[in-house]
């Protein structure tokens, strides 16, 4: 007799992880970091390259924009500078994503999560339409979470934090996406003062205030935007990893699965 086998509760498999947050912020070191987690943890996984220009993946993709796409090819072919190359390049391989689907749809059963690396620009994706037919494609498929990362040490001064969150606000509404708030290099920088920030207004405007020079009609901006920033901390999780150290990665795991779960009751 086979054993009963239970299907899972809610949610459909795999979860879908798109890796977005400014150039350097360490998507990709992130993203490598997570495949050698659960490669070694035995759980079954996809990685999904979509950085034509990316030197080198130190460990395979198991598709990668690379095989379809010769990104110094489109920029001798199509005359274009590296940025516009990058583009035309994700162009090309958006015709082609329904076979990248086909394959995910047909290894779905045996997967637990795809992680997928997007250029290293992030407006490249954000704002162009391939990326918003391969995101769109991706959740319309599967549970599909951002996990943006953010530079914690590049993003200690309370201005800079505040554009990189406004960033992240921009795609939560472009996209409805549920984000995972990462905040990558706490190996240099713990992410608690982010994390204060975010959970205690005072403590922004001490941040504020401690930058010192006098901003004039910026401060009194800076401090508007920062309330309208408030709904949208409440709307996300937020984790502090190191993608050099494995630092957090366990964390990472928690609050990914947390909100898949909430979310995935809709597939
Ligand atoms: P991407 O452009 O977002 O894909 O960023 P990369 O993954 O290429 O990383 C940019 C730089 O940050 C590289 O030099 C990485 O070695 C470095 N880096 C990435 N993650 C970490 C981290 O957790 N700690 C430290 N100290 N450096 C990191
Ligand atoms: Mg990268």
């Amino acid at each position: 007799d086979e054993p009963p086998t239970s299907p899972p509760p809610f949610r459909k498999k795999p979860i879908v992880l798109l890796f977005m947050g400014m150039a350097g912020s360490g998507k990709t070191t992130l993203v490598q970091r997570l495949n050698l987690e659960l490669n070694s943890q035995g759980t079954k996984s996809y990685y999904v390259n979509l950085d034509p220009a990316v030197k080198s993946v130190p460990f395979a993709a198991n598709i990668d924009i690379r095989d379809t796409v010769n990104y110094k090819e489109v920029m001798k072919q199509y005359e274009l500078g590296p940025n516009g190359a990058i583009m035309t390049s994700l162009n090309l391989f958006a015709t082609r994503f329904d076979q990248v689907l086909s394959i995910l749809e047909k290894r779905a059963p045996d997967l637990e999560y795809v992680l997928v690396d997007t250029p290293g620009q992030i407006e490249v994706f954000t704002w162009s339409a391939s990326g918003a037919i391969i995101t769109e494609a991706l959740a319309s498929s599967f549970p599909t979470l951002l996990v943006y990362v953010v530079d914690t040490p590049r993003t200690s001064s309370p201005t800079t934090f505040m554009s990189n969150m406004l960033y992240a606000c921009s795609i939560l509404y472009k996209t409805r996406l549920p984000i995972v708030l990462t905040f990558n290099k706490t190996d240099i920088l713990s992410h608690t003062f982010a994390v204060d920030w975010m959970e205690d207004f005072e403590k922004f405007q001490e941040g504020l205030d401690r930058q010192g020079e006098d901003m004039g009609y910026m401060s009194t901006l800076i401090r508007s935007m920062s309330l309208v920033l408030d709904e949208f901390y409440k709307t996300l999780r937020k984790v502090g990893v190191s993608a050099a150290s494995g630092d957090g990665i366990d964390v990472f795991f928690r609050a990914v699965d947390e909100a898949a779960e909430e979310f995935a009751r809709d597939y």
